[in-house]
């Protein structure tokens, strides 16, 4: 476990001292490592022939200015995790390393007498020679690169070390610098409509920080109104930072901005190469990228003249980091734009309770978008009653009668599937034994392409069984899953065209990409998918939406199941009659006189958030109350147990009554990948005893008995209980 401390050094014995927000290359134990320098102090708890010196500096200028430093150092502390992995988090990775900020790369130039050599005669003696040579007379002066000329010859160092020794060619090092992107007007937009002038005169009244919720409806126009807001502020100079859901960072949405503001937007996101995240990175230091686009990890980019934070689909759980440092980017965002004195705009169509709750509070701006701007009407939603019309194979016949009448008038029809994980799984008809799998307590789930049985949790498969393993009678699935879902689809509709789009079939790069422009221009008459295919898509030709197993969120064990179950379906029932055509959505059930249908169908998820609301206060659930989730694994049951026995003896030895300790249980899957797992709730109405109580269990977790068996983490405000 890294410590959850900063350490003292001396400076470098050569140069001024590296400044706070530089990075230092120090001695740590016996290994070289790349540090960064905090603050600095004039005593330390060590005596001063007992500290070590930085064995050097890295960085002339800061790295990070004292807000980026701020900001880590808060997440350390907020989040109870070692600054040093924050401080990591924070910078790219290549900067991690200890790289330059600006990199330098090799250059292979020809000279003028490689260009007066005869290729031809050059071939018979030295083939290779002869590739490269023509390959960077081809170039001219500004020469190839090292790294496209491995991608282009291997091999090619043996030939240019030969050409270079004729005085044929040349190598330069060169840094990369930057060069500002094109600073256009951009292109004009819709007139906003009446709620969204409202909205963006609200925000642009702001003096200073507020957080504004900006709940619209799908397809109401908050980008439009972000893009208004961007335009001001970047036309005054400053920087605007946007963050997405991992899966809304599309190409479509980075070009819509680029097009529409005339600037090259500087873009975050996992898929890029560390180069290339360095660059962007480099650009928003700079101050030369005027937009920042970026997932979860980009709320730490230095951007000196921030303006303005947008965090769109502010519900999205691809802001919550669940591994490591347990952070979310939302809620950073939000304390960012604070401590810079800034607006910070959270968009969403469907508001997580959290923020609901601070608009009631007071604390936050509720701003609303009630309506689909461009005329488009929402989509009319009903439940299909199971019970009436069962679902053979996964689709009722009411449901499959709706889609033949959608396909036959020339309409798109999207079915949905609430997750994977839940279905399917492998049911002996007979016995009625499950297929479980042997690492996990976890159900393993079927995958019918490659006639495996695949564990969503630790990963391991094994071929599908035929017949049952307790029982040897033949086994039958239970539960749809998508590929289910598709082979049923496909044999009730053999002349139409299917695309399934979930995380199984789109793991091939750039097979997402695909599968969504067969969807968008409606190649596809039938979309099959999960929670994938609900964030930010247009499908212009989509009528109806079908919802195929909502019923597994009705009861779920997580007290954020129905915000949930709610959030999804809002979601995908707003790709539904975009354009023209009005939406259709019908939602399976075999409850369909359960009151969560009732709000939902007759308020909408406001109603739902209400509802929901009233309950949580009256349950003492977030957001009325605070938690923190302490998890542990070991390879012994009972060492996972005794880490939280003591961990929970600590805690109720300090806190008063604000404070509520819940456990040690084991987790819900109590056992994932050979490890047993447990984990304790802390919880209180106070959100500063809570934290209190947290900073004085960490030192002892760290150093205490039970701390060598296990592997533990703290987790503020979970998303995931269970
Ligand atoms: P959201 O971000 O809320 O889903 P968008 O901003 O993407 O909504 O707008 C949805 C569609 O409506 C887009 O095609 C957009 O160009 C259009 N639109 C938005 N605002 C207006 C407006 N005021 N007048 C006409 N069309 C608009
Ligand atoms: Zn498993
Ligand atoms: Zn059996």
């Amino acid at each position: 476990m890294p410590l959850s401390r900063a350490f003292d050094y001396l400076p470098a014995a050569e140069g001024p001292p590296a400044r706070p927000g530089s990075r230092v290359l120090v001695r740590f134990g016996p290994r070289r490592q790349t540090g960064l320098v905090l603050t600095h102090g004039s005593e330390s708890e060590l005596p001063v022939d007992k500290l070590k010196r930085c064995t050097a500096t890295l960085d002339d200028e800061p790295l990070l200015d004292q807000d980026d430093l701020w900001l880590i150092r808060f997440t350390a502390d907020y989040y109870h995790h070692p600054i040093g992995e924050v401080a990591a988090a924070a910078l790219p990775a290549l900067l991690r390393q200890g790289k330059p900020l600006h990199p330098t790369a090799q250059y292979l130039v020809i000279t003028d007498a490689g260009e007066k050599t005869e290729i031809e005669a050059l071939a018979k003696r030295a083939p290779r020679q002869a590739e490269l040579l023509e390959l960077l007379c081809d170039a001219g002066g500004n020469g190839v690169d090292v790294d496209t000329l491995t991608e282009q010859i291997p091999n090619w160092r043996r030939a240019a070390r030969g050409l270079r020794e004729k005085g044929l060619i040349s190598q330069h090092e060169t840094r990369l610098d930057d060069e500002p992107g094109p600073d256009g007007k951009g292109e004009p937009g819709p007139e906003l409509n009446e709620d969204q002038c409202r909205a963006v005169e609200a925000i642009q009244r702001s003096d200073g920080f507020r957080a504004f919720l900006l709940d619209g409806v799908t397809g109401s126009g908050k980008t439009e109104v972000y893009l208004r807001l961007m335009r001001e502020v970047i036309d005054a100079g400053r920087q605007v930072l946007i963050l997405v859901p991992e899966i809304g960072l599309t190409p479509q949405l980075v070009s819509r901005l680029k097009h529409r503001l005339g600037i090259e937007p500087a873009v975050l996101h996992s898929g890029l190469t560390d180069l290339e995240r360095l660059k962007s990175w480099r650009a928003a230091r700079a101050g030369t990228a005027k937009l920042v686009v970026g997932t979860r990890s980009a709320v730490f980019t230095p951007m000196p003249g921030v303006g303005l934070i947008v965090v769109d689909e502010e519900h999205d759980h691809s802001f919550k980091q669940q591994e490591g440092l347990r952070y979310s980017a939302r809620d950073l965002a939000i304390v960012r734009a604070k401590r810079r004195d800034v607006p910070v705009v959270l968009g969403s169509a469907t508001p997580t309770l959290e923020m609901l709750h601070h608009c009631r509070e007071g604390h936050y701006e509720h701003l609303r978008l009630p309506q689909r701007a461009g005329g488009a009407r929402p989509p009319a939603v009903r439940l299909l009653d199971l019970n009436r019309s069962p679902a053979l194979d996964g689709i009722s016949e009411a449901l499959a009668a709706a889609a033949a009448t959608h396909l036959e008038s020339g309409g798109q029809v999207l079915m949905f599937l609430n997750r994977r994980g839940f279905a399917p799984t492998l049911i002996c008809a007979a016995c009625g034994h499950i297929a479980e799998c042997a690492r996990c307590d976890s159900r393993m789930t079927v995958h019918a392409h490659d006639r495996s049985l695949r564990c969503h949790h630790c990963g391991s498969h094994r071929p599908l069984d035929d017949t049952c393993s307790e029982c040897g009678s033949p086994v039958r699935r239970l539960g749809e899953g998508t590929q289910r879902l598709e082979e049923t689809l496909a044999r009730r509709f053999p002349e139409h065209s299917i695309q399934r789009i979930d995380s199984d079939s789109m793991q091939r790069k750039g097979a997402m990409h695909e599968a969504l422009s067969r969807a968008e221009q409606g190649e596809a008459d039938i979309l099959v998918g999960t929670q994938m295919l609900s964030k930010g898509h247009h499908f212009p030709k989509l009528t109806l939406v079908g919802i195929v197993n909502a019923d597994q969120g009705l009861f779920g064990a997580d007290f954020r199941s129905s915000e949930r179950l709610a959030q999804s379906i809002v979601q995908v029932a707003g790709r539904a009659g975009r354009e023209d055509r009005p939406g259709e959505v019908l939602i399976q059930t075999a409850f369909p006189e359960h009151l969560f249908w009732q709000e939902l169908i007759a308020g909408g998820y406001e109603q739902v958030a209400e509802d929901e609301l009233a309950e949580r206060e009256q349950t003492r659930w977030p957001p009325y109350t605070r938690l923190a989730l302490l998890r542990s694994s070991a390879h012994r049951q009972g060492d996972a147990h005794a880490f939280l026995d003591a961990a929970r003896k600590s805690i109720e030895k300090h806190s008063g009554e604000h404070v509520r300790v819940l456990g040690p249980v084991d987790a819900p899957m109590a056992r994932k990948a050979g490890r047993y797992r447990a984990q304790l709730l802390v919880q209180s109405s106070d959100r500063r005893a809570l934290h209190a109580i947290l900073a004085s269990l960490r030192p002892s977790l760290e150093t205490g008995p039970a701390a060598r068996k296990v592997r533990w983490s703290i987790d503020v405000d979970p998303i995931e209980l269970w």
